[in-house]
């Protein structure tokens, strides 16, 4: 990274400035893709989902409080190695050999950043006996770019997960430190990839009380409602897992949460 370091946004602390989540996502993928090579951690085969073999990329678009992420989100430029998108579905496919599993993703990161790797990795997740590529989202780059929900519908084998970080525009910002115009994005990810005919549903940290309040899940859910009853209804309902960094992290934004609650 050069002198543009400075000011590449890296996790929340009081009083910062609200920014615009596509810039971050451009000024991302500079630092973690290159050509249809794009940056991983790590791959493992955790058991979500009953299984699944998951290449850890680097980079995301957003800078939520409650992050899990290790501090490749933050720092990308410091971690993981370029991965063609052959040398990721190979790893991929090491991975579910050996746990005997049938479903692939991407996760660590938002893996919409670096759309030609994504899609090339599709392709051939697509040709291979893989039953489905679980594509876990924030929703930001699909909601402002229906093209790419259309190409991604191109592959039979997506199921897409689209979490939605809040319920309204100020907490949107709060939590996620993207500027309030921005928290529509989501839901029209959702929209873009239903008319596209891509199966998705959405995910928030809904059931934690100490991250969304009811009145806020309350029009989180009457937005699901407005877009398709079935999304207000199969919505998946999380609550935030007190991991060492998404701990940091919010003692780095100054909030303080009870853990015992
Ligand atoms: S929780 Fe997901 S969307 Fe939010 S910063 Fe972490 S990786 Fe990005």
């Amino acid at each position: 990274m050069n002198s543009a370091e400075n000011d590449y946004i890296r996790y929340l602390e009081p009083g910062f400035a609200p920014f615009d989540p596509l810039e971050l996502a451009k000024r991302t993928e500079e630092i973690v893709c290159a050509g249809d090579r794009r940056k991983y951690t790590k791959f493992s085969c955790p058991r979500m989902y009953g299984g699944i073999a998951t290449g850890y990329a680097c980079g995301c678009c957003l800078r939520c409080t409650f992050c899990w992420v290790n501090w490749s989100r933050d720092f990308p430029e410091k971690y993981g190695t370029f991965r063609s998108a052959a040398e990721a579905f190979n790893e991929l496919r090491r991975m579910a050999r050996k746990r005997r599993v049938d479903q692939v993703r991407i996760s660590g990161a938002e893996p919409t950043i670096g759309k030609s790797h994504l899609l090339a990795v599709l392709q051939k997740v697509e040709a291979s006996p893989f039953r489905v590529f679980v594509l876990e989202t924030n929703g930001i780059l699909l909601g402002a770019d229906a093209d790419y929900a259309r190409d991604i519908a191109r592959f039979t084998k997506v199921h897409a997960r689209v979490a939605i970080k809040a319920g309204t525009p100020e907490a949107f910002t709060d939590k996620t430190g993207a500027r309030p115009e921005f928290f529509e994005l989501p839901f029209r990810a959702i929209e873009n990839l239903l008319r596209a005919g891509v199966s998705c549903h959405a995910a928030a940290m809904s059931a934690d009380p100490r991250f969304m309040t009811e009145d806020e899940r309350d029009r989180l859910l009457e937005r699901l409602n407005s877009i398709h009853p079935d999304l207000a209804r199969n919505l998946e309902e999380e609550i935030v897992s007190p991991y060492h960094n998404a701990r940091e992290r919010l003692q780095h934004a100054g909030i303080e949460v009870d853990w015992q609650q």
